[in-house]
């Protein structure tokens, strides 16, 4: 076998086996197969796609690269959660602790952000001293006690995922389908979940631009997940905002925190109590309507909020300091109406360029950037009004804050947020 006559079969649309997949990634991780071939493989996979088998073949190769988690030894049923990426997504940060405050184990490991779409662990990390790297013995315990974690993906597991996803983001192969489902079904299934919600964000903020594309990779990624032998629920949700009106890390988990009072942006709640009631539906095997009584319960009385305050106590972040820059610059509408759309994708590039997201891999975060909205889609504006802020010291370039809103005269309905649910 060799790399090139591989990478000639893909390049001539022919399936690949299963030994000519795990040759190609093998070889990368181990270093014979060159950072040039594997980006003629991916690109050829990306051009003429994967069949479902192929597919599933490459989430076992990657899934065998690394280590697997033994979650049995928590007892119960564990359900975990996922979020193919968008522009404000602080999800994870009010559903885990709401979630385990029901009686469900979560076990979450989460990534960093990478392009314009934010990550959890970088959100956390806004958080003085909270200690994202836990050994899986200390994760084990604390899932014990408390029922949940959050916590930075260990080296160990799928480990070709790790040099895949960076050499697909330099490399114009992010938004292929099968990639995409291999990459996030090989790390959920390593961490050793009994069931997976999928929040899969649809989108100009996001990497899948449509529905139908959301639904191919949604439906994909629930077959790779009964091959395994595990329930995968997705999500399909709107990403032509941000979610909530915080984009960057330590103004994300302050929105959080105001969503765990009972404080909530209607869009983030939404989507919070619809996959909320999903995972504590499937973790206590009872019906929607009683899941989604428990969730909303325990949001309102404050045990959510209550399991947050354990969970970051646990793993040593000190909430009296979530780092947050004291300036901001304020941008005011130029036009009178009603906001019609959001160029997302180009918000999630302002965050980044003033340094709350990554341009290479090894750039350092800085915590306390970002943006707050103060209008959504939908919501009317007067010329002069405050229409965001900018949390950054640096100067901002004024090309890149115009045509950020399309603002119109006529009324404009609020979009949708939950586009479908696929199991
Ligand atoms: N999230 C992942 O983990 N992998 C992808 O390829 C895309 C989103």
């Amino acid at each position: 076998m060799n790399i090139i006559e591989i990478i000639t079969k893909k390049k001539n649309k022919q399936p690949l086996t299963e030994e000519e997949i795990k040759f190609a990634v093998m070889g990368y991780v181990n270093g014979t197969v060159k950072d040039y071939q594997m980006s003629a493989l991916l690109m050829a996979i990306t051009i003429n796609g994967m069949v479902e088998e192929e597919t599933i073949f490459l989430t076992k190769v990657m899934i065998e690269s690394g280590h697997t988690i033994d979650l049995s030894k928590i007892g119960g049923t564990t359900v975990d959660k996922h979020s193919t990426g968008g522009v404000g997504d602080k999800t994870t940060l009010v559903l885990i602790p709401l979630v385990a405050s029901c009686g469900v184990n979560v076990a979450k490991m989460s990534g960093r952000g990478l392009g314009i779409t934010g990550g959890t662990i970088d959100k956390l990390e806004s958080i003085e001293n909270y200690q994202v790297n836990l050994s899986e013995q200390q994760f084990i315990e604390q899932m014990k006690k408390i029922g949940c974690a959050v916590i930075s993906q260990t080296s160990e597991v799928a480990i070709a995922d790790k040099y895949l996803y960076a050499l697909r983001d330099v490399t114009g192969t992010t938004e292929s389908i099968p990639l995409i489902a291999a990459s996030i079904m090989s790390k959920k299934i390593a961490c050793g979940s009994s069931a997976i919600v999928i929040d899969v964000k649809v989108g100009n903020g996001a990497l899948m631009k449509d529905i139908e594309s959301a639904r191919s990779l949604a439906n994909l990624m629930i077959k790779i997940g009964s091959y395994y032998n595990k329930k995968v629920v997705c999500v399909l949700t709107n990403m032509e905002e941000p979610l909530g009106y915080a984009i960057g890390n330590g103004l994300e988990v302050k929105e959080s925190i105001e969503t765990l009072k009972n404080n909530a942006p209607s869009d983030l709640l939404e989507l919070v109590l619809t996959i909320a009631t999903i995972m504590v539906s499937i973790g206590k095997n009872i019906s929607k309507e009683e899941a989604l009584k428990e969730v909303k319960q325990n949001l309102e009385n404050g045990k959510a909020y209550q399991k947050w305050n354990d969970m970051v106590l646990m793993q040593h972040g000190n909430l009296e300091h979530i780092k947050i820059n004291p300036e901001f610059i304020s941008i005011k509408s130029e036009k009178t109406g009603y906001i019609k759309t959001i160029n997302t994708y180009k918000l999630g590039e302002i965050c980044k360029e003033i340094g709350a997201g990554r341009v290479k891999k090894e750039d350092k975060i800085d915590y306390g950037v970002g943006i707050v909205l103060n209008k959504k889609v939908g919501d009317f504006i007067k010329e002069g009004e405050e229409i965001l802020k900018i949390y950054t010291n640096k100067e901002i370039a004024s090309h890149l804050i115009n045509n950020i809103f399309e603002i119109v005269e006529n009324e404009v309905p609020t979009p949708k947020l939950i586009l479908d649910i696929l199991e």
